[in-house]
């Protein structure tokens, strides 16, 4: 994908199996929101190949459309709605889509307890608070009990109990319904919370794609050990800490202070990557 002159996804390549959960991390300008706005059919790609649910985003139809939710930043508009009018009428543009095996829209006593908003059923949109307004924007992305889930940024400017709730909601969303969710953060901590999969993005690239366990697993290998000698500071990645630190004591069995011992965290390894290529723009190895 160009922007004119300016390629700001390079070769971008994945799949989401359907029910994963999958988090498209990456730090600002990585191009998170160009690829999922690709997804959604609002932005049309200068190259290459993309499939939704079987289907190009671009020419799908509106069954197709009725099958994706789509959860965009927050909801301004109808402010004198009711929250359950507002839902309600957007609900009724599901009706036609529904089969035996997929009722849509859902029922809108079940979509605000599911989202927490039953107590707001009858208050107007602009009398919400924010945390709230965000959980209504995740209703209506979801009122049509959508296959496959887009969420942009979902939690940008909530406070930790909203974030814990809204984490919440979205699991629950995966578990009882099996809906596929496509969401992105640029939290480390958010993707290792929700997703079963974290592809990591930067400067357009997936750098690294596996579960939160199996790339940490595949940098557990990795440890940094710190230490001083004669004054001097010293520090060495490697992966067996164990015996890299048997083998400096037996070298220098006086001299060594300040020894330190520490596992790579994801988090570090995250950093590390942002930060490498931070540097170049050179195409680099994937992780996994
Ligand atoms: P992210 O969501 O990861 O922050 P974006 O997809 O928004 O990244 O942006 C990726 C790159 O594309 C950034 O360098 C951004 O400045 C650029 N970009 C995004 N939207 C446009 C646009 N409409 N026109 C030109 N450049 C854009």
């Amino acid at each position: 994908m160009s922007y004119g002159p300016r390629e700001v996804l390079k070769g971008l390549d994945f799949e989401v199996r359907r029910g994963e959960v999958v988090a498209l991390l990456g730090p600002n300008g990585a191009g998170k929101t160009t690829t999922i706005e690709i997804l959604e059919g609002f932005r049309k790609p200068s190259d290459g190949e993309v499939r939704v649910l079987g289907e190009s985003p671009l020419t799908a139809d509106e069954a197709w459309r009725s099958r994706v939710g789509v959860v965009l930043q927050s909801w301004r508009d109808h402010g004198r709605w009711q929250v359950r009018e507002l839902l309600e009428q957007f609900g009724s543009y599901y009706a036609p889509y529904a089969t035996p095996d997929h009722p849509r829209p859902y029922d809108t006593d079940e979509l605000l307890d599911r989202v927490g908003l039953t107590a707001q059923a009858s208050a107007k949109v602009k009398s919400l608070s924010g945390g709230q307004r965000r959980r209504l924007d995740v209703a209506i992305g979801i009122v049509g009990r959508p296959e496959m889930l887009f969420l942009d940024e979902p939690t940008v400017g909530f406070d930790p109990v909203a974030r814990r709730d809204f984490h919440a909601l979205v699991r629950r969303l995966s578990d009882l319904e099996d809906t596929t969710i496509l969401l992105t953060t640029h939290d480390l901590n958010e993707a290792e919370k929700l997703a079963d999969r974290i592809l990591i993005l930067n400067h357009g690239r997936i750098v690294a794609d596996g579960s939160a366990a199996s790339l940490a697993e595949q940098i557990s290998g990795t440890t940094e050990v710190r230490w001083t000698h004669h004054g001097e500071a010293h520090v060495h990645t490697t992966a067996d800490g164990t015996d890299f630190v048997r083998d400096l004591l037996a070298r220098h069995p006086d001299g060594i202070t300040d020894l330190e011992v520490r596992r790579s965290t994801l988090e570090d390894t995250y950093l590390a990557m942002v930060a490498r290529h931070e540097q170049s723009d050179e195409p680099r190895e994937v992780v996994a």
